[in-house]
């Protein structure tokens, strides 16, 4: 059951798509969209298919062609909006606005409240639908997402830090992650196998000693002396 999502970051090339305050929206979908593959890859049964991965120009149809043979199970555009005066702000998330399935409302849904979670004090926009080209031409659920206004000074201010472009990517991820039920990899077990696998585990279920909160054992690392003391407690060998 591995899903296959198509990563779209608007424009590139000759192409900025908007500008303002000394940014390109071609850069900054770049520079999300690249967040978003690398946290995806920590899920179980993804397959990204980025549609760029440097500055060149891809056409419209290009773009929805790259998913529709991929067979893409999501669509998913990204962008930065402009307004001409100024004085737009926040965040908007576009689907098609002809027929579209259940779904794609559904993912709608819980993708643009993940987003405003992460991104904290933004205006939300709201749910929009528009006949997009890349919404209109794919053939499988669609989203284009239009996070803040790169000519408004305040927005722009957030879309020059590198930690406000890691929360728009997160509240990405984990609207995906929501919208398909995505699986965080497991943890690799450090334990079985190991030539100490019996005595580690009757160590774990005694409650004597645990495991890293991360999941690991680390069988082969040493005790602290602090350790040693919780864990003769644990023994009870220690009086009040
Ligand atoms: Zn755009």
């Amino acid at each position: 059951m591995s899903k296959v999502i198509v990563l779209d970051p608007g424009h590139g090339g000759s192409d900025p798509g908007a500008v303002g305050h000394g940014l390109r929206e071609k850069d900054l979908t770049l520079n999300i969209v690249k967040r978003i593959g690398a946290m995806l890859k920590n899920y179980e049964g993804v397959k990204v298919i980025y549609t760029r991965t440097d500055d060149r120009f891809i056409d419209l149809s290009e773009r929805a062609a790259i998913a529709n043979k991929a067979k893409a199970d999501f669509f998913l555009s990204v962008h930065i909006n402009a307004s001409g005066s100024g004085k737009g702000t926040g965040f908007e998330t576009f689907i098609y606005n002809g027929n579209v399935s259940s779904a794609t409302i559904a993912y709608q849904n819980v993708i643009h409240a993940e987003i405003v979670k992460a991104i904290g004090n933004v205006r939300d926009r709201g749910k929009k639908r528009a006949n997009f080209a890349v919404l209109r031409q794919t053939n499988m659920p669609a989203l284009l997402t239009e996070n803040l206004f790169i000519d408004n000074p305040s927005d722009a201010a957030k879309l020059k830090t590198e930690q406000f472009l890691q929360q728009v990517a997160y509240g990405h991820v984990i609207g995906l992650e929501k919208a398909f039920g995505l699986k965080k990899k497991g943890v690799k077990d450090d334990v079985t196998g190991h030539w100490a696998e019996q005595s580690i585990r009757k160590a774990m279920k005694a409650g004597i000693i645990r495991g890293h909160s991360d999941g690991r054992y680390g069988p082969d690392e040493p005790v602290t002396r602090a350790q040693l003391a919780v864990i003769l407690e644990r023994l009870g060998l220690l009086k009040d």
